[in-house]
């Protein structure tokens, strides 16, 4: 542990910060907020911003402890539902207006890293999709689609410029990159934010894991374990982290782990003949690998999906493999640090904002894409509940469907090795018709 946090490599280039007191006592507020990841931290902010100050967020461990201060830091405006589902489920006009506001947030998180002065750079823009299947229509279609439905600034990247200006690998025909993505130290993005919420009034505690919640007609109350605190209202946003508190909020989603390691500094010219940028890079299979240099020529590599909560002992080996599976250039480079997060998936697996009953609010399952999608969700949260806003009730078709507990988390298991065997099979169909390695 580093102060409070995973010995992890975000923590270990965090920007100071000192830990905030336990709440100790019994102390009344208009809004306690209920987890400090980014989902926590932005409806706080977001209140604040909107002149509600009298707010009291609780976190469990450190703000950023959890998934939102150690993931891959890549800030885009999609959802981790694709969008051919929601266009199916919720219609185009209705999708528009969600990948809007992905759009919008992205805008946000800039403006406040300038606003509030939040250093978690550096911050190159673009992200580059490299794909593993030899199909270049398709992703021409999928360029045109999203510019002309959703003004995506994207362009498709042709094999051969693929390799000579972004990723070398044989794994990768076609790509496309999104300019108006960029990425971030997602921990020091989270410190920035928590520090903006409290210059602007809100009280943070930290260590202060809510133990049960309690809504009783206009009444709200929250205990830990040395405190209680009395609101007019409580969002909780405890991601993944939180089995029991709210049953009904627990029940709606599976957990999935995922994993996250960084190397050592890699020679400047093995790492630039391979990873010829500093975007962000990311595939587009089921189970996909992420990754971006970083400053200092470290790979930050991503992947995995399990409902398994135990970390793999052999974790780095298992992030070094999947990297040389791409780069076997990249053999000889060391891991530094690796771990885990946990996500909260929907069924549906769009995010899950609104208010559960009088007073009891929520904003989770935001799975794998939530650096932006947080503060959509914030954003929405703050506006209903600072001045009745009614953009929350976009989210109403995505509700809290049971997610079928034991058999539901078997079945995602299941779900899961499948489409990755399917990937494995069509993208070695692909290599071996073009005459590549397997
Ligand atoms: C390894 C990994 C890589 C990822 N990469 C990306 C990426 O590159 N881009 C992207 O957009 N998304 C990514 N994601 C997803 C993203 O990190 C999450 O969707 C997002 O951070 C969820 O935010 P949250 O606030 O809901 O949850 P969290 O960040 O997990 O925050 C929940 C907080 O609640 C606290 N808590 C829990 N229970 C209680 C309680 N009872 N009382 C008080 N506090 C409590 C926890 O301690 C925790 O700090 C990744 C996730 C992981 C795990």
């Amino acid at each position: 542990m580093s102060d409070g946090y995973l010995d992890i490599h975000y923590a270990r280039t965090r920007t100071a910060d000192a830990p905030r007191p336990m709440l100790d006592g019994h102390i009344k507020t208009q809004v306690c907020v209920i987890g400090g990841g980014l989902a926590g931290l932005n409806t706080a902010l977001g209140l604040a911003e909107r002149g509600v100050t009298d707010v009291v967020l609780l976190e469990g461990e450190r703000v950023g402890w959890g998934a939102s201060g150690r993931n891959g830091g890549f800030v885009g405006a999609s959802y981790a539902v694709g969008t051919d589902t929601l266009i199916g489920k919720v219609g185009l006009d209705h999708t528009k207006r969600l990948i809007g506001l992905g759009q919008q947030a992205v805008s946000l998180i800039l403006e406040r890293m300038k606003r509030y002065g939040i250093d978690c750079g550096p911050n190159p823009h673009g992200h580059v999709a490299a794909s593993w299947y030899d199909n270049p229509d398709a992703m021409k279609e999928w360029v045109d689609f999203e510019r002309e439905n959703f003004g995506e600034n994207i362009d498709f990247i042709p094999r051969e410029q693929l390799r000579e200006d972004y990723a070398a690998s044989d794994m990768y025909f076609d790509g496309a990159i999104d300019h108006s993505s960029f990425w971030f130290h997602p921990l020091n993005y989270c410190l920035g934010v928590a520090r903006a919420a409290e210059s602007l009034g809100v009280t943070i505690h930290e260590h202060s894991p809510a133990r049960s919640v309690m809504t009783e007609g206009r009444s709200c109350m929250v205990t830990t374990d040395m405190g209680i605190v009395e609101a007019d209202k409580i969002v909780v946003t405890a991601g993944g982290y939180d089995r029991s508190l709210v049953v009904e909020l627990a029940a709606a989603f599976q957990r999935v782990a995922t994993y996250v390691m960084v190397t050592e500094p890699i020679d400047e010219t093995l790492i630039s003949s391979v990873i010829k940028t500093h975007c962000a890079i990311h595939d587009d299979r089921f189970s996909l690998d992420y990754y971006r240099r970083l400053e200092d020529n470290r790979v930050l590599w991503g992947g995995r999906g399990t409902t398994r909560m135990a970390e793999p002992g052999n974790l780095g080996q298992l992030m070094h493999g999947d990297m040389t599976r791409v780069y076997p250039e990249l053999a000889s480079v060391k891991v530094e640090t690796a771990w885990s997060g946990i996500m909260s998936y929907p069924m549906h697996r769009m995010i899950q904002v609104g208010e559960l009953r009088p007073g009891l609010w929520y904003g989770q399952g935001f799975g794998g894409q939530g650096m932006a999608q947080t503060t959509v969700a914030g954003e929405a949260l703050a506006g209903a509940i600072a001045q009745g806003d009614d953009t929350i009730d976009l989210f109403a078709p995505f509700g809290l469907n049971w997610t079928g507990g034991p058999v539901g988390k078997l079945y995602g298991e299941a779900f899961r090795l499948y489409v990755r065997a399917y990937d494995q099979v069509t993208t070695a169909r692909d290599r071996r018709g073009a005459g590549r390695r397997k």
